[in-house]
Protein backbone atom coordinates (compact mmCIF):
# COMPACT_ATOMS: atom_id res chain seq x y z
CA UNK A 1 0.00 0.00 0.00
CA UNK A 2 2.82 2.31 0.32
CA UNK A 3 3.84 4.06 -2.28
CA UNK A 4 7.20 4.94 -3.42
CA UNK A 5 7.39 5.70 -6.18
CA UNK A 6 4.14 7.48 -7.81
CA UNK A 7 2.90 10.14 -10.03
CA UNK A 8 1.38 13.11 -8.82
CA UNK A 9 -1.26 14.81 -10.57
CA UNK A 10 -1.01 18.43 -8.94
CA UNK A 11 1.80 20.74 -9.72
CA UNK A 12 4.08 18.40 -9.68
CA UNK A 13 2.53 16.56 -12.70
CA UNK A 14 4.55 14.47 -14.18
CA UNK A 15 6.96 14.24 -11.66
CA UNK A 16 7.73 11.00 -10.44
CA UNK A 17 8.51 11.66 -6.46
CA UNK A 18 8.97 9.16 -3.84
CA UNK A 19 7.78 9.61 -0.21
CA UNK A 20 11.84 10.90 0.87
CA UNK A 21 11.41 13.59 -1.76
CA UNK A 22 7.28 14.45 -0.66
CA UNK A 23 8.69 15.26 2.83
CA UNK A 24 11.68 17.20 1.47
CA UNK A 25 9.50 19.23 -0.19
CA UNK A 26 7.08 19.61 2.76
CA UNK A 27 10.09 20.44 4.89
CA UNK A 28 10.49 23.42 2.47
CA UNK A 29 7.06 24.99 3.18
CA UNK A 30 7.00 24.12 6.47
CA UNK A 31 10.38 26.05 7.32
CA UNK A 32 9.04 29.35 6.20
CA UNK A 33 6.17 29.17 8.60
CA UNK A 34 7.93 27.91 11.75
CA UNK A 35 11.24 29.19 13.94
CA UNK A 36 14.58 27.39 12.73
CA UNK A 37 14.57 25.83 16.74
CA UNK A 38 10.97 24.57 16.55
CA UNK A 39 12.13 23.38 12.65
CA UNK A 40 15.35 21.52 13.85
CA UNK A 41 13.82 20.28 17.31
CA UNK A 42 10.66 18.66 15.67
CA UNK A 43 10.44 18.18 11.86
CA UNK A 44 14.11 17.20 11.36
CA UNK A 45 14.46 14.33 13.63
CA UNK A 46 11.30 12.82 11.34
CA UNK A 47 13.18 9.43 9.90
CA UNK A 48 10.16 8.02 8.65
CA UNK A 49 7.54 8.49 6.48
CA UNK A 50 5.30 6.58 4.10
CA UNK A 51 2.27 7.71 2.22
CA UNK A 52 -0.29 5.61 1.35
CA UNK A 53 -2.20 6.63 -1.63
CA UNK A 54 -5.39 5.12 -2.19
CA UNK A 55 -6.55 5.78 2.02
CA UNK A 56 -4.61 9.34 1.09
CA UNK A 57 -2.71 9.03 4.97
CA UNK A 58 0.54 9.68 5.45
CA UNK A 59 1.93 8.14 8.52
CA UNK A 60 5.09 9.79 9.72
CA UNK A 61 6.99 9.72 12.89
CA UNK A 62 10.30 9.62 14.98
CA UNK A 63 11.38 5.90 15.53
CA UNK A 64 14.11 7.61 18.18
CA UNK A 65 12.60 10.39 20.12
CA UNK A 66 8.47 9.60 21.10
CA UNK A 67 8.81 13.59 22.61
CA UNK A 68 8.55 14.66 18.85
CA UNK A 69 5.99 12.20 18.00
CA UNK A 70 3.79 13.59 20.47
CA UNK A 71 4.35 17.25 19.97
CA UNK A 72 4.16 16.93 16.23
CA UNK A 73 0.94 15.38 16.98
CA UNK A 74 -0.63 18.30 19.68
CA UNK A 75 0.57 21.03 17.76
CA UNK A 76 1.67 20.78 14.02
CA UNK A 77 -0.76 18.75 12.37
CA UNK A 78 -2.43 21.45 10.67
CA UNK A 79 0.72 22.49 9.26
CA UNK A 80 1.56 19.03 7.93
CA UNK A 81 -1.53 18.64 6.91
CA UNK A 82 -1.45 22.10 4.67
CA UNK A 83 2.39 21.24 3.81
CA UNK A 84 0.95 17.83 2.51
CA UNK A 85 -1.49 18.89 0.53
CA UNK A 86 0.27 21.50 -1.20
CA UNK A 87 2.68 19.45 -2.46
CA UNK A 88 0.71 16.56 -3.36
CA UNK A 89 -2.66 18.54 -4.32
CA UNK A 90 -5.14 16.71 -2.41
CA UNK A 91 -5.67 16.50 1.49
CA UNK A 92 -3.60 14.05 3.02
CA UNK A 93 -4.10 12.88 6.81
CA UNK A 94 -1.10 12.80 8.67
CA UNK A 95 -0.91 10.01 11.21
CA UNK A 96 1.92 10.36 13.70
CA UNK A 97 3.01 7.01 13.83
CA UNK A 98 3.95 6.44 17.76
CA UNK A 99 1.71 8.70 18.84
CA UNK A 100 -1.34 6.43 16.99
CA UNK A 101 -0.28 3.24 18.79
CA UNK A 102 -1.06 4.74 22.29
CA UNK A 103 -4.50 5.77 21.23
CA UNK A 104 -5.07 2.54 18.84
CA UNK A 105 -7.75 1.07 19.73
CA UNK A 106 -7.30 -2.15 22.10
CA UNK A 107 -6.41 -4.84 19.39
CA UNK A 108 -3.27 -6.67 17.36
CA UNK A 109 -0.86 -4.01 19.55
CA UNK A 110 1.86 -6.07 21.17
CA UNK A 111 -0.07 -9.37 20.97
CA UNK A 112 1.31 -12.53 19.60
CA UNK A 113 -0.25 -16.03 19.65
CA UNK A 114 2.19 -17.43 22.21
CA UNK A 115 2.30 -14.33 24.68
CA UNK A 116 -0.46 -16.04 26.15
CA UNK A 117 1.79 -18.46 28.27
CA UNK A 118 -0.09 -21.83 28.37
CA UNK A 119 1.57 -24.76 29.53
CA UNK A 120 0.28 -27.78 27.20
CA UNK A 121 0.61 -30.20 29.82
CA UNK A 122 -2.19 -28.76 32.41
CA UNK A 123 -6.03 -29.82 30.28
CA UNK A 124 -8.94 -31.16 31.32
CA UNK A 125 -7.74 -34.65 29.86
CA UNK A 126 -5.27 -35.21 32.68
CA UNK A 127 -7.13 -34.15 35.27
CA UNK A 128 -8.08 -36.42 37.70
CA UNK A 129 -11.81 -35.82 39.33
CA UNK A 130 -12.53 -36.63 42.72
CA UNK A 131 -14.93 -35.97 45.55
CA UNK A 132 -13.09 -32.60 46.83
CA UNK A 133 -12.60 -31.00 43.50
CA UNK A 134 -15.17 -31.83 41.43
CA UNK A 135 -17.13 -28.44 41.75
CA UNK A 136 -14.25 -26.78 40.38
CA UNK A 137 -13.71 -28.78 37.36
CA UNK A 138 -17.44 -28.46 36.76
CA UNK A 139 -17.00 -25.05 37.03
CA UNK A 140 -14.02 -24.22 35.18
CA UNK A 141 -15.57 -26.38 32.27
CA UNK A 142 -17.82 -24.02 32.43
CA UNK A 143 -16.28 -21.44 31.41
CA UNK A 144 -13.68 -22.67 29.30
CA UNK A 145 -17.01 -23.79 27.46
CA UNK A 146 -18.49 -20.48 27.60
CA UNK A 147 -15.73 -17.69 28.53
CA UNK A 148 -17.74 -14.65 29.86
CA UNK A 149 -20.69 -16.36 29.98
CA UNK A 150 -20.94 -19.12 32.15
CA UNK A 151 -19.01 -17.25 35.57
CA UNK A 152 -17.21 -14.32 35.68
CA UNK A 153 -15.64 -13.67 37.37
CA UNK A 154 -14.16 -16.72 38.27
CA UNK A 155 -11.92 -17.06 41.69
CA UNK A 156 -10.55 -20.34 42.51
CA UNK A 157 -8.88 -21.18 45.55
CA UNK A 158 -6.95 -23.84 47.87
CA UNK A 159 -3.75 -24.51 49.73
CA UNK A 160 -0.99 -25.24 47.22
CA UNK A 161 -0.09 -27.88 44.98
CA UNK A 162 -4.00 -28.85 44.90
CA UNK A 163 -4.79 -28.02 41.11
CA UNK A 164 -5.58 -24.35 40.56
CA UNK A 165 -2.79 -23.75 38.14
CA UNK A 166 -3.56 -26.82 36.29
CA UNK A 167 -7.31 -25.88 35.97
CA UNK A 168 -6.21 -22.18 35.08
CA UNK A 169 -4.07 -23.63 32.02
CA UNK A 170 -6.87 -26.49 31.14
CA UNK A 171 -9.36 -23.53 30.83
CA UNK A 172 -7.03 -21.38 28.79
CA UNK A 173 -5.85 -24.73 26.64
CA UNK A 174 -9.82 -25.68 26.35
CA UNK A 175 -10.08 -21.88 24.45
CA UNK A 176 -7.38 -22.04 22.24
CA UNK A 177 -8.19 -24.94 21.19
CA UNK A 178 -11.70 -24.21 20.47
CA UNK A 179 -12.15 -20.62 20.03
CA UNK A 180 -8.49 -19.68 18.54
CA UNK A 181 -9.47 -15.84 17.83
CA UNK A 182 -9.69 -15.44 21.59
CA UNK A 183 -6.69 -13.93 23.13
CA UNK A 184 -5.89 -15.16 26.53
CA UNK A 185 -3.56 -14.58 28.74
CA UNK A 186 -2.17 -16.59 31.98
CA UNK A 187 -0.32 -15.05 34.25
CA UNK A 188 0.73 -14.65 37.81
CA UNK A 189 0.02 -11.65 40.45
CA UNK A 190 4.13 -12.09 40.36
CA UNK A 191 4.73 -11.33 37.13
CA UNK A 192 2.13 -8.48 36.68
CA UNK A 193 3.64 -6.87 39.59
CA UNK A 194 7.03 -7.09 37.85
CA UNK A 195 5.85 -5.70 34.37
CA UNK A 196 4.38 -2.64 36.33
CA UNK A 197 7.13 -2.10 38.38
CA UNK A 198 9.33 -2.59 35.74
CA UNK A 199 7.85 -0.12 33.72
CA UNK A 200 7.19 2.45 35.92
CA UNK A 201 10.53 3.12 37.15
CA UNK A 202 11.73 3.32 33.44
CA UNK A 203 9.51 6.28 33.31
CA UNK A 204 8.92 5.59 29.86
CA UNK A 205 5.24 6.40 28.98
CA UNK A 206 5.12 3.98 25.92
CA UNK A 207 5.76 1.01 27.72
CA UNK A 208 3.43 1.40 30.69
CA UNK A 209 0.83 1.99 28.11
CA UNK A 210 1.69 -0.47 25.71
CA UNK A 211 1.28 -3.13 28.97
CA UNK A 212 -2.19 -1.24 29.78
CA UNK A 213 -2.81 -2.24 26.32
CA UNK A 214 -2.04 -5.74 26.12
CA UNK A 215 -3.97 -6.34 29.48
CA UNK A 216 -7.19 -4.29 28.05
CA UNK A 217 -6.85 -6.10 24.23
CA UNK A 218 -7.33 -9.31 26.23
CA UNK A 219 -10.72 -11.93 26.09
CA UNK A 220 -9.53 -13.85 28.72
CA UNK A 221 -7.35 -12.86 31.94
CA UNK A 222 -6.18 -15.78 34.30
CA UNK A 223 -4.73 -14.43 37.05
CA UNK A 224 -2.82 -16.97 39.30
CA UNK A 225 -1.55 -16.44 42.76
CA UNK A 226 -4.00 -13.21 43.00
CA UNK A 227 -2.47 -13.43 47.25
CA UNK A 228 1.00 -12.00 45.78
CA UNK A 229 -0.60 -8.39 45.34
CA UNK A 230 -1.97 -8.44 48.88
CA UNK A 231 0.02 -5.73 50.60
CA UNK A 232 1.11 -4.00 46.89
CA UNK A 233 -1.61 -0.87 46.56
CA UNK A 234 0.35 0.83 43.38
CA UNK A 235 -0.33 -2.61 41.54
CA UNK A 236 -3.35 -3.38 43.20
CA UNK A 237 -5.00 -0.07 41.95
CA UNK A 238 -3.14 -0.80 38.61
CA UNK A 239 -5.19 -4.42 38.37
CA UNK A 240 -8.07 -2.85 39.48
CA UNK A 241 -7.97 -0.71 36.56
CA UNK A 242 -8.03 -3.46 34.37
CA UNK A 243 -10.29 -6.14 36.04
CA UNK A 244 -12.56 -3.24 35.42
CA UNK A 245 -12.16 -2.84 32.20
CA UNK A 246 -12.34 -6.31 30.99
CA UNK A 247 -15.44 -7.33 32.97
CA UNK A 248 -17.40 -3.81 31.90
CA UNK A 249 -16.72 -4.92 28.32
CA UNK A 250 -17.94 -8.62 29.50
CA UNK A 251 -13.96 -10.52 28.96
CA UNK A 252 -13.57 -13.35 30.63
CA UNK A 253 -11.48 -13.03 34.09
CA UNK A 254 -10.16 -16.36 36.23
CA UNK A 255 -8.59 -15.38 39.47
CA UNK A 256 -6.43 -18.18 41.69
CA UNK A 257 -5.40 -17.49 45.29
CA UNK A 258 -4.18 -19.66 48.03
CA UNK A 259 -6.45 -17.93 50.28
CA UNK A 260 -10.39 -17.35 49.98
CA UNK A 261 -11.48 -13.58 49.19
CA UNK A 262 -12.33 -12.95 52.78
CA UNK A 263 -8.83 -13.85 53.70
CA UNK A 264 -7.43 -12.04 51.70
CA UNK A 265 -6.86 -9.07 54.38
CA UNK A 266 -4.31 -6.83 52.82
CA UNK A 267 -6.11 -6.57 49.71
CA UNK A 268 -8.18 -3.09 48.77
CA UNK A 269 -12.17 -3.69 49.86
CA UNK A 270 -12.61 -2.78 46.13
CA UNK A 271 -10.81 -5.55 44.83
CA UNK A 272 -12.00 -8.12 47.12
CA UNK A 273 -15.38 -7.61 46.39
CA UNK A 274 -15.17 -7.63 42.80
CA UNK A 275 -13.89 -11.01 43.31
CA UNK A 276 -16.55 -12.40 45.05
CA UNK A 277 -18.79 -10.94 42.15
CA UNK A 278 -19.83 -13.84 40.78
CA UNK A 279 -18.03 -17.28 41.46
CA UNK A 280 -15.80 -18.32 44.15
CA UNK A 281 -15.02 -21.88 44.60
CA UNK A 282 -12.09 -23.99 46.57
CA UNK A 283 -10.36 -27.38 46.41
CA UNK A 284 -9.84 -29.78 48.95
CA UNK A 285 -7.48 -32.31 49.81
CA UNK A 286 -8.07 -34.90 47.25
CA UNK A 287 -9.27 -38.13 49.48
CA UNK A 288 -7.29 -41.38 49.30
CA UNK A 289 -9.38 -42.41 46.28
CA UNK A 290 -8.74 -39.74 44.27
CA UNK A 291 -5.35 -39.91 45.36
CA UNK A 292 -4.60 -42.70 44.07
CA UNK A 293 -6.43 -42.41 40.49
CA UNK A 294 -3.84 -39.54 40.59
CA UNK A 295 -0.76 -41.34 41.00
CA UNK A 296 -2.22 -44.09 38.26
CA UNK A 297 -2.91 -41.36 36.12
CA UNK A 298 0.71 -39.71 37.00
CA UNK A 299 2.23 -43.36 36.80
CA UNK A 300 -0.03 -44.04 32.95
CA UNK A 301 1.74 -40.93 31.77
CA UNK A 302 5.24 -42.41 32.49
CA UNK A 303 4.60 -45.28 30.71
CA UNK A 304 5.04 -47.00 33.87
CA UNK A 305 3.96 -51.13 34.20
CA UNK A 306 2.94 -51.63 37.11
CA UNK A 307 2.33 -54.90 38.59
CA UNK A 308 1.01 -56.43 41.99
CA UNK A 309 3.94 -54.77 44.20
CA UNK A 310 3.48 -52.19 42.06
CA UNK A 311 0.17 -51.43 42.51
CA UNK A 312 0.50 -51.94 46.33
CA UNK A 313 3.65 -49.16 46.39
CA UNK A 314 1.27 -46.45 44.63
CA UNK A 315 -1.27 -47.04 47.57
CA UNK A 316 0.79 -46.58 50.53
CA UNK A 317 2.25 -43.37 48.74
CA UNK A 318 -1.20 -42.07 48.58
CA UNK A 319 -1.59 -43.39 52.44
CA UNK A 320 1.02 -40.76 53.05
CA UNK A 321 0.80 -38.17 51.27
CA UNK A 322 -1.88 -36.03 50.68
CA UNK A 323 -1.34 -32.53 48.41
CA UNK A 324 -1.16 -33.42 44.79
CA UNK A 325 2.11 -31.64 44.18
CA UNK A 326 4.00 -33.99 46.54
CA UNK A 327 2.04 -36.99 45.59
CA UNK A 328 3.60 -36.00 42.17
CA UNK A 329 7.35 -35.06 43.49
CA UNK A 330 7.14 -39.03 45.20
CA UNK A 331 6.51 -40.48 42.04
CA UNK A 332 9.39 -39.02 40.42
CA UNK A 333 11.58 -39.66 42.85
CA UNK A 334 10.83 -43.03 43.00
CA UNK A 335 10.71 -44.01 39.58
CA UNK A 336 14.11 -42.18 39.36
CA UNK A 337 15.62 -44.19 41.90
CA UNK A 338 14.11 -47.60 40.56
CA UNK A 339 15.60 -46.90 37.53
CA UNK A 340 18.97 -45.86 38.22
CA UNK A 341 18.81 -48.42 40.83
CA UNK A 342 17.57 -50.93 38.46
CA UNK A 343 15.22 -51.91 41.27
CA UNK A 344 11.19 -53.42 41.20
CA UNK A 345 9.28 -50.90 42.56
CA UNK A 346 7.38 -52.12 45.80
CA UNK A 347 5.61 -51.34 49.19
CA UNK A 348 9.56 -51.78 50.25
CA UNK A 349 11.15 -50.06 47.77
CA UNK A 350 8.78 -46.74 48.76
CA UNK A 351 9.81 -47.34 52.34
CA UNK A 352 13.78 -47.48 51.62
CA UNK A 353 13.28 -44.97 49.10
CA UNK A 354 10.91 -42.01 50.51
CA UNK A 355 11.39 -42.97 54.15
CA UNK A 356 10.78 -39.22 54.87
CA UNK A 357 7.17 -39.53 53.47
CA UNK A 358 6.00 -42.97 54.64
CA UNK A 359 5.25 -41.64 58.43
CA UNK A 360 3.80 -44.14 60.81
CA UNK A 361 2.10 -46.13 58.17
CA UNK A 362 -0.50 -43.44 59.05
CA UNK A 363 -2.78 -45.43 56.49
CA UNK A 364 -3.27 -48.52 58.66
CA UNK A 365 -5.24 -46.29 61.45
CA UNK A 366 -8.52 -48.35 61.65
CA UNK A 367 -11.44 -48.13 64.17
CA UNK A 368 -9.86 -50.28 66.85
CA UNK A 369 -7.01 -47.91 66.93
CA UNK A 370 -8.93 -44.66 67.43
CA UNK A 371 -11.53 -46.36 69.90
CA UNK A 372 -8.53 -47.83 71.96
CA UNK A 373 -7.26 -44.52 72.17
CA UNK A 374 -10.28 -42.36 72.60
CA UNK A 375 -11.28 -44.89 74.95
CA UNK A 376 -8.19 -44.36 77.08
CA UNK A 377 -8.74 -40.46 76.59
CA UNK A 378 -11.97 -40.46 78.54
CA UNK A 379 -11.44 -43.13 80.98
CA UNK A 380 -14.14 -45.13 79.72
CA UNK A 381 -14.45 -48.86 78.18
CA UNK A 382 -13.52 -49.11 74.38
CA UNK A 383 -16.90 -51.94 74.21
CA UNK A 384 -19.07 -48.70 75.44
CA UNK A 385 -18.38 -46.74 72.54
CA UNK A 386 -19.96 -49.59 70.37
CA UNK A 387 -22.87 -50.08 72.72
CA UNK A 388 -25.98 -48.32 72.83
CA UNK A 389 -25.62 -46.65 76.42
CA UNK A 390 -26.68 -42.90 76.17
CA UNK A 391 -25.21 -41.09 78.90
CA UNK A 392 -23.45 -37.75 78.24
CA UNK A 393 -19.93 -39.58 79.61
CA UNK A 394 -20.42 -42.39 76.55
CA UNK A 395 -22.10 -40.10 74.12
CA UNK A 396 -19.21 -37.58 73.66
CA UNK A 397 -16.81 -39.86 73.35
CA UNK A 398 -18.30 -42.02 71.49
CA UNK A 399 -19.07 -39.03 68.79
CA UNK A 400 -15.46 -38.09 68.82
CA UNK A 401 -13.95 -41.59 68.04
CA UNK A 402 -16.66 -41.28 64.86
CA UNK A 403 -14.99 -38.10 64.30
CA UNK A 404 -11.40 -39.64 64.05
CA UNK A 405 -12.53 -42.46 62.25
CA UNK A 406 -14.03 -39.81 59.46
CA UNK A 407 -10.86 -37.44 59.75
CA UNK A 408 -7.87 -39.65 60.84
CA UNK A 409 -9.25 -43.11 58.91
CA UNK A 410 -11.09 -41.40 56.35
CA UNK A 411 -13.67 -44.23 56.73
CA UNK A 412 -17.03 -43.22 54.83
CA UNK A 413 -20.18 -42.89 57.43
CA UNK A 414 -21.63 -45.81 56.33
CA UNK A 415 -18.74 -47.84 57.76
CA UNK A 416 -18.17 -45.55 60.63
CA UNK A 417 -21.98 -46.89 61.01
CA UNK A 418 -21.35 -50.41 60.64
CA UNK A 419 -18.22 -50.23 63.48
CA UNK A 420 -19.97 -48.45 66.10
CA UNK A 421 -22.56 -51.38 66.81
CA UNK A 422 -24.55 -51.14 63.72
CA UNK A 423 -25.74 -47.30 63.70
CA UNK A 424 -27.52 -45.26 60.55
CA UNK A 425 -25.17 -43.49 58.65
CA UNK A 426 -27.02 -40.46 58.98
CA UNK A 427 -26.44 -40.75 63.27
CA UNK A 428 -22.46 -40.87 62.11
CA UNK A 429 -22.95 -37.35 60.11
CA UNK A 430 -24.41 -35.22 62.72
CA UNK A 431 -21.87 -36.84 65.10
CA UNK A 432 -19.37 -35.69 63.18
CA UNK A 433 -20.93 -32.35 62.40
CA UNK A 434 -21.47 -31.79 65.78
CA UNK A 435 -17.84 -32.25 66.74
CA UNK A 436 -16.67 -30.37 63.37
CA UNK A 437 -19.09 -27.63 65.41
CA UNK A 438 -17.87 -27.86 68.81
CA UNK A 439 -14.21 -27.54 68.37
CA UNK A 440 -14.45 -24.18 67.09
CA UNK A 441 -15.98 -23.22 70.13
CA UNK A 442 -14.25 -25.11 72.96
CA UNK A 443 -11.12 -25.14 72.74
CA UNK A 444 -10.45 -28.26 75.71
CA UNK A 445 -12.22 -30.17 72.76
CA UNK A 446 -9.71 -29.09 70.35
CA UNK A 447 -6.66 -29.82 71.94
CA UNK A 448 -8.01 -33.07 73.04
CA UNK A 449 -8.73 -34.24 69.48
CA UNK A 450 -5.43 -32.67 68.52
CA UNK A 451 -3.50 -35.09 70.91
CA UNK A 452 -5.49 -37.69 69.68
CA UNK A 453 -4.70 -37.53 65.91
CA UNK A 454 -1.14 -36.64 67.27
CA UNK A 455 -1.03 -40.19 69.09
CA UNK A 456 -2.98 -41.82 66.40
CA UNK A 457 -0.82 -40.67 63.69
P1 LIG B 1 -1.70 -25.26 42.78
O1 LIG B 1 -1.71 -24.29 41.66
O2 LIG B 1 -3.04 -25.39 43.46
O3 LIG B 1 -0.61 -25.02 43.75
P2 LIG B 1 -1.00 -27.13 40.70
O4 LIG B 1 -2.08 -26.89 39.73
O5 LIG B 1 0.33 -26.55 40.40
O6 LIG B 1 -1.45 -26.71 42.16
O7 LIG B 1 -0.86 -28.70 40.90
C1 LIG B 1 0.30 -29.30 41.38
C2 LIG B 1 0.59 -30.53 40.55
O8 LIG B 1 -0.42 -31.49 40.79
C3 LIG B 1 0.59 -30.24 39.08
O9 LIG B 1 1.61 -30.98 38.46
C4 LIG B 1 -0.76 -30.74 38.60
O10 LIG B 1 -0.71 -31.24 37.30
C5 LIG B 1 -1.06 -31.84 39.57
N1 LIG B 1 -2.49 -31.95 39.82
C6 LIG B 1 -3.23 -31.19 40.64
N2 LIG B 1 -4.52 -31.59 40.64
C7 LIG B 1 -4.58 -32.63 39.79
C8 LIG B 1 -5.64 -33.47 39.35
N3 LIG B 1 -6.88 -33.34 39.82
N4 LIG B 1 -5.34 -34.43 38.46
C9 LIG B 1 -4.09 -34.58 38.00
N5 LIG B 1 -3.05 -33.83 38.38
C10 LIG B 1 -3.29 -32.85 39.26
MG1 LIG C 1 -0.37 -22.70 41.42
Amino acid sequence: MVGDEVVMNSKLKNRKLNAKDIWVEMMGLIQEQVTKTSFTTWFTPVDKIEIDHDLKVIHMGSGEEDQVNSVLNSRYIKILETAAEDVLGYPYRIIIDKVIEEAAADNEVLYEDDDAHLMPQYVFDNFVVGEKNKLAHGIALQVAKAPSLAFNPLFIHSKSGLGKTHLLHAIGNYIAEHDPGKKLLYTSSEEFTREFVESLSSHDRRQIQGIKRKYRSLDVLMIDDIQFIEGKPKTQEEFFHIFNDLYNKGKQIIICSDKEPAALTELEERLRSRFQWNMVVGIEEPDYETRVAILFSKAREKNLQLDEPGIKAIELIAENIRNIRELEGALTRLTAFAAVLGEEITPDFVRDTLPDIIKQEKGAITDKDIKGAVSKAFGIKAADLESSKRSKEIVLPRHVAMYLCRDVAEMSFKEIGRAFGNRNHTTVMSACEKIEKEIHSNMELKSLILELIDKLE
